[in-house]
C-alpha cells in the first residue's frame, strides 16, 4: 500500500480551533513569517489567524472541502501551532483533538487505513 496523508483529505482542524501564536511569527517579526494580514491581534502578545474564533472556525488560509480535498494557502509559512499539530496515528500516536475536530466535521477517526496501513503502527 502507498503512504497517504490523512490531513490532505480532511481540514478539520483548520476549521475548528482557534489558530494562535506568538506575533513575531507573522512577516511582522520574521521575514518568512505567516503573512500579518491573514492575522489578528489577541494582546500585546500573541495573535490568531483570521477566521479561526466564533461558532464556525475557518482559517482564512484554509481552501477546499473538508473531508474531500484542502490545502493550507499558506503552508510553508505556517506558524507552529499549525505545524506541531500532528494527525492522529502518526508515529503510531492516536491524536484526540485531531479526532474531535474531524468527529465534528462529520468524519471518522483516522484509521491505519487512511495512512494507507494495513494495521495500526507500533508506537515510537
Ligand atoms: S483534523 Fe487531523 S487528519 Fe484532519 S487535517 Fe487536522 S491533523 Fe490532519
Ligand atoms: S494556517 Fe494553514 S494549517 Fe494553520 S489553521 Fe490555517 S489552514 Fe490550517
Amino acid at each position: 500500500m502507498e503512504t497517504m496523508n490523512p490531513c490532505l483529505t480532511c481540514g478539520a482542524c483548520c476549521a475548528f480551533f482557534r489558530a494562535s501564536f506568538y506575533w513575531a511569527e507573522t512577516t511582522a517579526g520574521s521575514s518568512n513569517g505567516v503573512p500579518e494580514h491573514l492575522t489578528e491581534k489577541i494582546n500585546d502578545f500573541r495573535v490568531q489567524m483570521k477566521g479561526t474564533r466564533g461558532e464556525k472556525p475557518w482559517c482564512i488560509a484554509l481552501t477546499g472541502e473538508i473531508g474531500r480535498n484542502v490545502q493550507c494557502s499558506i503552508y510553508e509559512q505556517r506558524a507552529s501551532v499549525c505545524r506541531d499539530f500532528p494527525p492522529s496515528l502518526l508515529d503510531g500516536v492516536v491524536n484526540e483533538r485531531c479526532d474531535k475536530a474531524r468527529q465534528a466535521h462529520g468524519l471518522k477517526p483516522v484509521t491505519p487505513n487512511d495512512w494507507g496501513l494495513e494495521d495500526f503502527p507500533k508506537a515510537a
